[in-house]
């Protein structure tokens, strides 16, 4: 039977969409693989009413009151392809199950990619963070480290040190001028250009000159990339922000697919659950626009 939308990316922006479009009562399939973002962190900040919650758990609560509405269908999959165009998408999902649908929506999410530290990706999401707002304030105004990842490092240098003491670890990645040497200054950052050779401990940066210094936490810029090249196969414009490459969208959330859409942190900059779920939410309601309009 044909859905109305079809939703690729069952996570916080995914649902939130799918949320709208059930309590307006139209057919809404979900393709999820589960594979969410924060699954590395233990507790998500920064979402109002689940502040400290475990992210898995505001998933699963989620997902238990969108199964109550009778119009969604909900595959636990990967979806490989999609094709076609508006009012006649197909997807196919890893198990060969085809889908069609009036719409599509891409809700897959990003990547992050780490810098090749050694020690560094066991510590993601445990001791080593990308965001601030999400991850800074249980650092309790403590020795934090920046190390750089790509050119916006600097900027992460400059903010950081709202939440405590900041060491800027250059490592060959990047070469502040002189004003962004003042200013890091002026924060009160330490700026230390001797290379990282590995993490150890909870958050302890080795040097190649064998200092050991150790910080509450460390912070890295990491390129987020679309988690799927699912829309971009279809033909989806990609687009490179601040912090890498996204879905190209509208401000009503449409790719450059007619009858396409995309929300959360494939479309849209700079990312978190609560801007995921209001695109998401946001999303859902331009979907319904376009099918009763
Ligand atoms: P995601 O949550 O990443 O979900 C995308 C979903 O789409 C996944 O289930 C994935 O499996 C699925 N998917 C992708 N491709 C396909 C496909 N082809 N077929 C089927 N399914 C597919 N934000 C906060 O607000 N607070 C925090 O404390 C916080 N902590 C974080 C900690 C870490 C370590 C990281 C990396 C991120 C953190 N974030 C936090 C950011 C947060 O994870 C994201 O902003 C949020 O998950 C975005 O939601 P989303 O629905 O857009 O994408
Ligand atoms: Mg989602």
């Amino acid at each position: 039977m044909q859905q109305d939308v079809i939703i690729i990316g069952g996570s916080y922006a995914g649902m939130a969409a799918a949320l709208q479009l059930l309590r307006a009562r139209r057919s809404v399939t979900i393709i999820d693989e589960g594979i969410r973002r924060n699954r590395f962190a233990s507790h998500s900040h920064g979402f109002l009413g689940q502040d400290g919650v475990d992210p898995s758990e505001i998933a699963a609560t989620a997902r238990r009151q969108l199964t109550a509405y009778p119009t969604l269908t909900w595959i636990d999959s990967r979806a490989e392809s999609a094709s076609g165009k508006l009012d006649s998408f197909v997807v196919v999902t890893a198990d060969g199950v085809s889908i069609e649908g009036r719409r599509l929506l891409f809700a897959t999410g990003v990547k992050d990619g780490l810098p090749e530290i050694e020690g560094l990706a066991e510590r993601w999401g445990r001791s080593v963070f990308h965001c601030p707002y999400c991850h800074g304030y249980e650092l309790n105004e403590g020795a934090i480290a920046v190390i750089a990842a790509s050119p916006m490092s600097i900027h992460q240098a400059q903010l950081i040190p709202e939440w405590g003491k900041v060491t800027f670890f250059t490592n060959g990645v990047v070469q502040p001028d002189a004003d962004a040497r003042a200013d890091l200054e002026r924060r009160g950052v330490t700026i230390d250009e001797t290379p990282v050779a590995r993490l150890e401990g909870h958050a302890d940066v080795v040097l190649t000159d064998g200092r050991r210094v150790g910080f509450s936490g460390l912070f890295v810029a990491t390129r987020t990339t679309p988690a799927s090249d699912i829309a971009e196969r279809l033909g989806c414009d990609i687009e490179e922000t601040p912090m890498g490459l996204q879905i190209k969208a509208t401000a009503a959330k449409e790719t450059s697919i007619p009858g396409a859409f995309a929300c959360g942190d494939v479309g849209r900059v700079p990312h978190s659950v609560s801007l995921a779920v209001g695109d998401g939410a946001w999303a859902g309601a331009q979907l319904h626009r376009s099918l009763v309009f």
